[in-house]
């Protein structure tokens, strides 16, 4: 015996303590305290599960049973009925419920309590034998699936013959003569399989029930989801199990079951949503077997109903003070509340909710921002169909989560995997209807599609938490999974076509449909100055061209902290321009080639401002290898051996003409040289050829073995001088042309690949004799700023003596995080990282998410050693990492004063940052 108290019932456990009680059964017990009418029952705490899941005997903990018998006599005294009891039996249904919401990946079973005793008490006291069988048959399936793993499809089959047999389509065609007919052959079923007789003890059906779904914790589904979702120990351990009385939305006419959202978890709208089965129990609302209706038709069945309903919404916001997700049932005329949960919403709704319930008082600014999910937000920003494209649907069902996507079809989870994961292929994953057990599928799919089940089937539910476009219900597509192939009317639809899905309208498409940037919703904007207003960080975005920083701005960019010069460079008018300053053999050649490409960089910069200006711009010299704006060397050798051979050929030509001489017709050996001649410019020829051939003495001569540790950055602004003049002269004339018009414009000079403070002496050096010459020029002083990218590993070691010559530093995390690891950046994500996280030996992607114990160190030593020389040192990110919210929370507890990242995750940046400031403030 632990000592600890393992068993606590509805009304004393602590609504708090989720740890212990589960998301699920702590909610059940605050429910319970704050007046809510839940069904009487109890939970066995985590501690217990894990408890038993240490024993290797698979015996539940001692004086576990004890503590249930005692708990479940308190219910038979609240219900006025007995566990066993065959006058008026006690049905109870047995949940899983960890701390995280897992939402359908551990098992519950259902009318517990009864056997073939109970049941007859159960029909006698109903006088309905077609209700008593119904649950009969419900509960031996649920616990011989659960408890004792046999396969759903050996009862499915069974029942189905039962309907043939019947000749009924819809399950409540079935007579109650029927239903105890499945429930003889379900009896058949378990004891086949099983090996055993279904257990008769209501006692023996709890512990079976009570292990098995202590067990469920440990099982795949469950695994696989936590490690999809990280869900490690701190956050969840172990699941508690909820033993509640059961009540039936089963009963008639005046009984239902449903689903309910406080508002709507597509749009947000306030406004009470969900579906309902009237004689139903909640697994058919769940599974999408019978199509539910939607609330709004409640105040038409049932008026009183839907009164008591819009009561219980307004408690649970009241009382959560967010959003709820709950299920339902009517018995007979009396609501009950089963169960609830915070709500699963896209980002659309998380934003449009937080916005109106600051409004309506619900909550505090704070609360809005921190309820959001900075990664979330990225949802919102997905393409969408481009409303111009003209495609008709093929199909249509359910809008079901929002956003569009276009893959390959697949028919199961399995296949998902292999295109999506393994091959790297977008797929949508098609399914008649899913189940828990597709979970790898939905992980590997673009998106998720359904012939059946409604908005909150499994396949709609699960596709809105993960962000993923869903659309369900789609009845008009029969899907054929053996063959690999789904029909809608005559068209088929096979295994590896492609075709487009769009969660917002509901709209099945064929083939790929082109998509268009969505647009910012005014509450978004609201949300993000709010966070703007929290944050210390300021967000500012990498981008190369004026295009880019008008994107930025319409993001919230507060300035730009990285501009790549060199996709520049690659715009087809300028690389014959490059490509002559790098194969040019004198510096005169050199200088001429850079002066045609000053006035180029000019404009580029001068755009930039202009969209940009007040805020300001950082702009990187020149960093990639040269050689990367030349052609390979193997397509040059393929290029001269054709020139080559075009050349031979017109020589051939050639000594073909004068040999018709031998043959006395001088005239049309003439004539064939001529023609020959007018075809092909043999002076051309000759000349592209030494072009090319000079080419490629100029690649092989710029080959380096590791070109991304070699030439290039702050050495090739060294070693070719006139390359980084020509730009900090750019860069400077595009500033000081701004002034003179009044644009108040803030350019940072910024020096990539630094090692050493020499280096950054040399490029000063430069910067101070060119801003002289254009202050002289344009007759006034020129305000800018000078600094240096972090990236190597000595310049962290060296940052004190680099912070002497700078005025910032911007760290570059993806060159920072090869150079910590010693992997190559340009390889590693395809070749051993993803079985080093597979197999835990990472457990980040590092070039993703900011390696904190290694580079982060890095960048706390340099942060600290540049302040201590220069106090007001600024401070940024402009790696990938930039734009992704754990590692920015690291740059606001590592003091920097601003993050860059990519224009799109901009919103995702600020609101990140803003959680940043208001979680270390507390
Ligand atoms: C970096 O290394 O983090 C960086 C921003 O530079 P690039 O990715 O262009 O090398
Ligand atoms: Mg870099």
């Amino acid at each position: 015996m632990s000592g600890k108290r393992q068993v606590f019932s509805f009304e004393e456990g602590d609504g708090k303590n989720k740890q212990l009680l589960g998301g699920k059964g702590a909610n059940l017990c605050e429910m319970t305290q704050f007046g809510l009418n839940v069904p009487p029952g109890f939970v066995i705490s985590t501690e217990a599960c894990l408890d038993y899941l240490a024993n290797e005997t698979r015996q539940l903990p001692d004086g576990l049973m004890d503590d249930v018998r005692e708990h479940m006599k308190r219910v038979e005294a609240a219900t006025g009925k007995g566990f066993g009891d065959a006058n008026n039996p006690l049905l109870v249904s047995v949940r899983s419920g960890s701390a995280m919401s897992m939402p359908g990946m551990m098992d519950t079973i259902l009318n517990l309590g009864l056997n073939s005793e109970t049941l007859q008490g159960e029909i006698e006291q109903t006088g309905d034998a077609r209700f008593g069988y119904d649950a009969y048959r419900r509960f031996i399936q649920l616990f011989g699936k659960v408890a004792l793993n046999v396969p759903d499809e050996l009862f499915d089959a069974e029942f189905e013959q039962v309907k043939q047999k019947a000749h009924v389509t819809e399950d409540v065609g079935l007579s109650g003569d029927d239903l105890k007919e499945i429930c003889e052959r379900f009896l058949t079923v378990f004891g086949n399989h099983a090996g055993r007789p279904f257990p008769e003890d209501p006692y023996d059906q709890l512990e079976i029930a009570i292990k098995a779904v202590f067990g469920s914790w440990g099982g795949k589904r469950a695994v696989d989801y936590r490690r999809e979702f990280n869900i490690t120990p701190d956050m969840a351990n172990g699941t508690a199990v909820n033993v509640c009385t059961m009540v039936f939305g089963n009963r008639g006419d005046d009984s239902a079951t449903g689903v309910g959202f406080t508002r709507n978890p597509g749009t947000g709208e306030n406004k009470l949503y969900g579906e309902y089965l009237v004689n139903a129990q909640g697994e058919d609302v769940v599974a999408g077997i019978r199509t539910p209706k939607p609330i709004d038709h409640l105040s038409e069945e049932m008026p009183e109903m839907a009164r008591q309903l819009a009561e219980l919404r307004e408690k649970l916001e009241t009382h959560y003070k967010e959003i709820q997700d709950f299920e339902f049932t009517i018995e007979r005329g009396i609501l009950y509340c089963l169960q609830t949960r915070n709500g699963k919403m896209n980002a659309i709704a998380m934003v449009r909710t937080s916005v109106e319930m600051v409004e309506e008082g619900l909550i505090d600014k704070e609360q809005a921002l921190l309820r959001i999910d900075p990664a979330h937000l990225e949802q919102m920003l997905y393409p969408r169909l481009d409303p111009d494209a003209k495609a008709d649907a093929v199909a249509q069902g359910l809008p079901a989560s929002p956003g569009a996507a276009s893959g390959r079809v697949v028919f199961d989870a399995d296949r998902a995997e292999i295109f999506g994961k393994e091959q790297g292929q977008k797929v949508i994953l098609m399914r008649e209807e899913t189940k828990p057990e597709d979970i790898h599928g939905f992980f590997a799919s673009e998106g998720i599609l359904t012939s059946r089940g409604g908005k909150t089937s499994h396949a709609a539910v699960v596709a809105r938490g993960m962000g993923k476009p869903c659309v369900a219900g789609a009845e008009g597509i029969s899907v054929d999974v053996q063959r690999r192939e789904a029909h809608i009317g005559g068209l088929v639809i096979r295994e590896g076509d492609v075709v487009t899905i769009d969660g917002s309208s509901g709209n099945v498409y064929l083939g790929e449909i082109s998509m268009v940037e969505p647009d910012f919703t005014e509450e978004l904007n609201r949300l993000l100055r709010w966070a703007d207003d929290e944050a210390y960080l300021r967000v500012v975005a990498n981008a190369d061209t004026g295009p880019d920083a008008t994107r930025a701005l319409k993001y919230g960019a507060k300035g730009i902290g990285l501009c790549r010069t060199e996709r520049m460079f690659n715009d087809v008018d300028r690389l014959p321009v490059v490509i002559e300053m790098i194969v040019s053999e004198t510096d005169e050649q050199r200088e001429a080639a850079l002066d045609k490409l000053l006035p180029m960089q000019r404009a580029d910069f001068k755009a930039i401002f202009e969209v940009m200006s007040p805020f300001p711009v950082t702009i990187r010299l020149l960093d990639p290898p040269i050689h990367e704006f030349l052609p390979s060397e193997q397509q040059l050798l393929a290029d001269l051996e054709k020139l080559h051979h075009l050349r031979n050929s017109v020589r051939g030509m050639e000594v073909l003409a004068s040999s018709m001489i031998l043959l006395h017709d001088p005239d049309q050996a003439k004539q064939e040289a001529a023609s020959m001649r007018q075809i092909v410019d043999i002076d051309m020829v000759e000349k592209t050829l030494k072009k090319k051939e000079t080419m490629l003495k100029k690649v092989r001569a710029l080959t380096e073995t590791n070109p991304m540790l070699g030439h290039r950055g702050v050495r090739l602004g060294i070693t070719f001088p006139e390359i980084y003049s020509m730009q900090i002269r750019a860069i400077l004339e595009a500033a000081a042309e701004c002034a003179a018009k009044d644009l108040e414009v803030h350019p940072q000079i910024m020096v990539p690949q630094v090692c050493t403070s020499e280096e950054l002496k040399k490029v000063k050096e430069t910067v101070d004799r060119i801003r002289t010459e254009v202050e002289a020029e344009f007759g006034h002083k020129l305000d800018f700023r000078f600094g240096t990218m972090i990236e190597v590993v000595r310049a962290c070691m060296r940052a004190d003596t680099l912070a002497e010559k700078v005025e910032f530093f911007s760290f570059g995390t993806n060159d920072l995080t090869q150079a910590t690891f010693s992997f190559s950046r340009e390889d590693a994500e395809n070749k051993f990282l993803p079985m080093y996280n597979q197999i835990g030996i990472l457990q980040d992607n590092p070039f993703e998410v900011l390696d904190e114990k290694g580079v982060g160190k890095l960048m706390d030593l340099a942060v600290k050693w540049g302040r201590e020389k220069k106090p007001d040192l600024s401070v940024g990110i402009c790696g990938e990492h930039g734009g992704h919210p754990a590692s920015i929370a690291f740059c606001h507890k590592a003091g920097l004063n601003y993050v860059s990242c990519s224009a799109p995750r901009v919103p995702v940046a600020r609101l990140a940052a803003a959680h940043a400031s208001l979680l270390n403030r507390k």
